[in-house]
């Protein structure tokens, strides 16, 4: 049922997104819960952030990603809900709805700071705690005056806003820790992991900005490639040697992900304990 909207806007013989079958228990009340944000280049980028809730995760595009400084409210425009499948799941959508690059930017447990999730979103001010490898501590998503609530998605605007606590600051996450919790690349390497000749004629975005960020990133995963084939041609071997450059490549990225988060976590650690 409240996947109903989700199922509407997508061709699954044509999306590698997942349709979602199977139903799921989510918990109630302040007990720990899967969350996640993906990292979306489509026509325009921009990060989802889903919840987990009543075995879907609510969902709400943020155009310019959460912000851990308490003064910038970020708006977040709620969408259709997805299935708990969606939460890991990182890819190219060719074509249609979304057409573009998924990446699992950050993945974790998120924990209701009141009793009555439903309550709090009819109310339009929901409070509670992320646990994730980039996103940390208290957080919360308030309505903006006017719109409404409906389970499913009404493409209401919404604004994030990080709490005062020992994981705010004025670190930009979204720059200090751009790459894929899930594979440590970066938007090249999982079109390079999948198919870079899709967009050769046809680009989710042509123009502006974001028409620039599809360009580079195509070439990009066009250069990876090749770089693999010439290896293969070598080896004989193709399926070998794209496992190993991409292991090179997740190798180099793993570096810069983890000197970020150690940096966070260092700088942090000590408050948090405190705090608790
Ligand atoms: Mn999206």
């Amino acid at each position: 049922m409240a996947l109903e909207k989700y199922r509407q806007k997508r061709d699954f013989t044509q999306s590698p997104e997942p349709a979602g079958g199977k139903s799921h228990k989510s918990p109630s009340g302040r007990t720990a819960r899967f969350f996640c944000v993906q990292k979306h280049l489509a026509s325009h980028l921009h990060y989802d952030f889903r919840l987990e809730h009543n075995g879907v995760l609510l969902s709400w595009a943020v155009p310019k990603g959460p912000s851990l400084d308490p003064s910038t409210k970020r708006l977040a425009m709620h969408v259709e809900d997805h299935p708990i499948e969606y939460g890991t799941f990182e890819g190219v959508i060719p074509s249609g709805y979304g057409a573009g690059i998924v990446m699992l930017w950050d993945r974790g447990t998120w924990t209701p700071e009141v009793e009555d999730v439903d309550a709090a979103l009819t109310k339009g001010d929901l409070k509670f705690t992320l646990d994730g490898y980039k996103l940390k501590g208290s957080w919360v998503l308030v309505r903006t005056k006017g719109a409404g609530w409906s389970s499913g998605g009404a493409d209401r605007s919404w604004l994030l806003i990080k709490h005062r606590d020992d994981w705010a600051g004025d670190v930009d996450i979204a720059e200090f820790a751009p790459l894929s919790v899930k594979t440590e690349g970066d938007f090249a390497d999982i079109l390079s992991a999948d198919n870079p000749d899709i967009w050769r004629s046809n680009r989710p975005a042509k123009g502006g900005e974001t028409g620039a960020m599809f360009e580079k990133i195509i070439a990009r995963a066009l250069e990876m490639r090749s770089g693999r084939s010439d290896r293969s041609g070598r080896s004989g071997g193709s399926d070998r040697s794209t496992s190993s450059s991409k292991r090179k490549a997740a190798a180099s990225s793993k570096r810069k992900v983890s000197t970020s988060k150690g940096k966070i976590v260092a700088r942090k650690k000590t408050g948090a304990r405190k705090a608790r």
